[in-house]
C-alpha cells in the first residue's frame, strides 16, 4: 500500500504516506479511529472504554493536498 493509493479528489497517484498526530497530554502521539458514535462522559471527554481502536493511515495528495484516511490495524 503506497504507490497504488489514488487520490479520491483529483485522481493523482503516488500519495505520500503519513499519519494524523495527536499532541494531547498523555497521548501516544497519533490519532486513532474508534468504532461507534462519539459519546461524552461527565467531564466532556469521549467515552471509549471497551471500544476497539484502529490505527489511522493518512495519505496526502501532492497535487491537491487531499487526505485519504484508512483505519487499518486493530489495536
Ligand atoms: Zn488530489
Amino acid at each position: 500500500m503506497d504507490d497504488s493509493v489514488e487520490c479520491g479528489q483529483c485522481g493523482a497517484v503516488g500519495l505520500e504516506p503519513g499519519f494524523v498526530e495527536d499532541s494531547g497530554e498523555g497521548s501516544r502521539g497519533f490519532a486513532r479511529w474508534i468504532a461507534g458514535p462519539l459519546e461524552r462522559g461527565v467531564f466532556g471527554g469521549a467515552k471509549r472504554l471497551g471500544r476497539t481502536r484502529w490505527e489511522i493511515e493518512a495519505y496526502r495528495c501532492p497535487q491537491c493536498g487531499h487526505l485519504e484516511l484508512f483505519a487499518r490495524r486493530e489495536m
